[in-house]
Parts: C-alpha cells; structure tokens; sequence
C-alpha cells in the first residue's frame, strides 16, 4: 500500500520531495523529555521498579519534569534516594542545546537550537521564536530539521539537510523557552524581559509555524502535543495549540482525531495551476481535495475554525479577484483569513505586495465577513519576522542564519 503510494507519487509531474537525508542518532543516555506516561514507566520497569509502583513514580517523576521544571534529579525530593541515583545513571533531563539567544526590543526572543547530528561536521539546528503580547505569549516551534517539500516562496524549502525531530526534541524547544523565560513556578524572567503581565504563564500558545512540515512528521508531533497538552503538566489546551500543514491531506483528520489541535492551512492561491507552482504538494494533493478535508476536520465548529494563511506575494496571487475567489472557495468552511506580507530572504524569487494592494485584498475578504488580520511582522530587528527560516546548518551567512518566521497568530 505504502510502496504503491510512493510510486505514485514519482509519478507526478514537477512534485520533487526531498527524502530524509540524516538519521537521528540517539544519545548514549536518552533524556526523558518528550516520553509519554506510560513510555516513563517502561524506563523506570528497565530500573528495577516493581509494576504495581510503576504509574505512581510515573506521575511523581511527570511533575518534576513538567510542573516544576526540573533540570537535575538531585531537587526530586518525592523520589528515594536510590531512585534518583539510578535515574541519574541511565537517563538525563537534557533538552536541546542553546547555542544564541537573540532578544528583540519588542521583546520577540530567537534561540538558534543544536541537536545531536550524524556527525560533528553537520550538526542539526532548529530555531524557535518566543512572542510576547498582552495577556499571552506564544511560541513558534519547529518539527523537522528543514522540510522535505520546497515551496518557492520559502526559505527552508531550499535547505538540503533534512532529518524529523523525535518527539523529545519537540517538547524540548518548550522546554528550553520555559527554562529561558523563568516560567516555572518560583522562577524570575531575566532583567528587562518582556513577558505577559497578567501574573499568568509566560508561554500561553504554541503554533507548529517553524521549520518543517508537521503533518510528514506526524506521530512524533502527535505524541509531542498530547504531552505539551496533558492538564496535569505542561497544560496548555489544545484549543491555544495550532498545527499548520502545507495541506498533507491523509493526515488532516488524525490531527484532528488524535491530537485534536487547532489547524491552519497554507492555502496561498485559489487556483490549481498557481498553487501547483508554489506549493509543489498541491500536485498530490489539490485544492478540492485539501478544502473537503477541511470542511470534514473533526471538532470544526464555528468557535473553533480552521486558519487559512496566505503568503502576498506580489502580482502574484494579490489581485481583487483572487480575493473575491478566495471568499468563495471557503464558503461553508468555519474560517479565518490570515494574510501574511511575504518575508523576502536572499535568492527569493518573490516580492511582498504593496501595503495598499494588502489593504484592498484584506477588506474583500472582511466585507465577505471574516476577520483577516494582516500578520504583524514581529522581531524585525532580529530578523525573526515571519518569513524564511534555514538553520545554520549548511554553513550560511550570517544574515542568512538568523533570518527566520516567527508567526504571531495575531487576531
Ligand atoms: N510547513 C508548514 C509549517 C511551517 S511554515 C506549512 O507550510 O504550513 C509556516 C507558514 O509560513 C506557512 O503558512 C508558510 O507558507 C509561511 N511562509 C513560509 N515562507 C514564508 C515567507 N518567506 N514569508 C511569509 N510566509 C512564509
Ligand atoms: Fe516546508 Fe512549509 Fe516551507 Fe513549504 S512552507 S517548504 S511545507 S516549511
């Protein structure tokens, strides 16, 4: 079945998907970051610990690691002795490696993270962007080291490195925000950090808008989010937690079944042929087929609708018409417009629409009757504007480096 799926796929013209190029090699001492419960009582079953006390100490050992923040065993005062010292011999608390943290004057924070490599030569890099607001704080993780697809409007789409990240490494970049941040209980933000200041939590939202494609990573993201998820630990809803897919559309539904978060997807054109252009998926998967897997996505209702973003790029898909085509197109799905000023990166072919052109594109779709925030650009100074994320993987400029997206999901 899946072979026959791939052939198929080879088959279709002008669709070219990078395969994975590296492997994730495991570490001598797994982190217990990212591992589900009943993954936590395996680990601890492979210590010694008898099956009728395995859930228990699974719980003890969840709220260490995601009510307070642990970074040591040493401060897991619930657990024996012993205990800890074997937990200390066989696994770490690691998350990934900060390697630059860069800070915004409006407060957006970009952390460029390493990740173990095949080899020391390439290692992997991801970055994750932090974007304060009133009343909440949201946080841009990424799912793959670059993207296997190669969409032309972006960046990491022309990134050769490709691996999937392990669930670990997902709730990880959670991790290391939450680290950074001083939001763990008893914990301060860093002298001048601007955080949410309703005396709540500093990371409120989190949008899988970083590098990748989420949905070709799908069981590591699924079993990422229902930790990230889970009220007894990190406990952010899966209404504040939002995918975006590039429009994989076997997996539209198991996001919705089985992780049950919010979607948005890349639409970018309104017409085949366009987006066969810009978004070479749209070959395997075409519009038609893209918008009835939304229209069927589960728990859609109208409090709870899909985002549709679409990038302006300039005489490109930014006329009236396209506007007008687009309102039609959605009629019947519970949605929301956001229109992204296009993030021009190095060897980008494309250009962002004129302000005025966004202006008159975003009051069609308004008068149509949806709200169409046009995606403030956030961290300008810091290059970690939506736009165009590649690590620095592949040895690039240091403008290149820290050009990254960062996606509010401003409404
Ligand atoms: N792969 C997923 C998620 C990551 S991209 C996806 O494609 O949806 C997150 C968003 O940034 C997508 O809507 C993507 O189309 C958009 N994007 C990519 N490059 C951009 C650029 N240079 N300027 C503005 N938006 C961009
Ligand atoms: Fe991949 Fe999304 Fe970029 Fe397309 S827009 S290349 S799917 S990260």
């Amino acid at each position: 079945m899946t072979i026959m799926h791939e052939a198929a796929a080879a088959a279709i013209p002008g669709f070219v998907e990078k395969a994975p190029l590296e492997r994730y090699v495991a570490p001598d001492k797994p982190s217990l970051i990212g591992m589900s419960r009943t993954e936590l009582a395996a680990a601890l079953g492979e210590l010694g610990v008898p099956p009728a006390q395995r859930k228990m100490r699974a719980q003890q050992l969840w709220h260490w690691l995601y009510v307070r923040g642990a970074t040591g065993f040493e401060v897991m005062t619930s657990v024996s002795k012993e205990l800890r010292a074997d937990l200390e011999r066989r696994f770490t608390l690691a998350r990934p490696e900060v390697v630059t943290e860069q800070v915004s004057v409006d407060g957006t924070r970009k952390w460029l993270l390493r990740l173990p490599g095949e080899s020391d030569e390439r290692p992997h890099e991801v970055e994750c962007v932090y974007i304060p607001e009133t009343g909440r704080g949201t946080l841009c993780i990424s799912s793959q080291v670059g993207c296997t697809l190669t969409c032309t409007f972006c960046h990491t789409g022309t990134q050769r490195l490709v691996r999937n990240l392990t669930a670990g490494e997902i709730v990880g970049q959670i991790m290391v925000a939450r680290d950074r941040l001083g939001d763990w209980p008893g914990a301060q933000p860093p002298e001048g950090a601007i955080v949410p200041t309703d005396g709540g939590r500093f990371v409120t939202n989190i949008v899988m808008m970083g590098m990748g494609e989420p949905l070709y990573n799908f069981e590591a993201v699924r079993d990422a989010l229902l930790v990230v998820a889970d009220n007894e630990g990190i406990a952010i809803s899966k209404r504040k937690i939002t995918v975006s897919t590039s429009g994989v559309v076997p997996n539209i539904a198991r996001t919705g079944e089985e992780i049950g978060v919010m979607l948005a997807v890349s639409l970018h054109a309104v017409r085949d042929d366009l987006r066969n252009e810009l978004v070479p998926l749209n070959r395997k998967y075409p519009i038609a087929e893209l918008l009835e897997a939304c229209r069927t996505y589960p728990g859609l209702t109208n409090a709870k609708r899909i985002t549709f973003e679409y990038v302006m790029l300039k005489g490109v898909n930014d006329s009236l018409a396209d506007a007008r085509a687009l309102v039609r197109l959605l009629k019947g799905i519970p949605a929301k417009i956001n229109l992204i000023p296009f993030n021009p990166w190095p060897g980008a072919v494309h250009a962002c629409s004129e302000w005025e052109t966004i202006e008159r594109f975003s009051e069609v779709v308004f008068d149509a009757g949806y709200s169409a925030p046009v995606r403030t650009p956030r961290g300008r100074d810091i290059l970690a504007a939506c736009g165009q994320l590649k690590s620095a993987t592949e040895k690039l400029s240091v403008r290149e480096r820290m050009a990254l997206r960062a996606m509010a999901m401003t409404e």
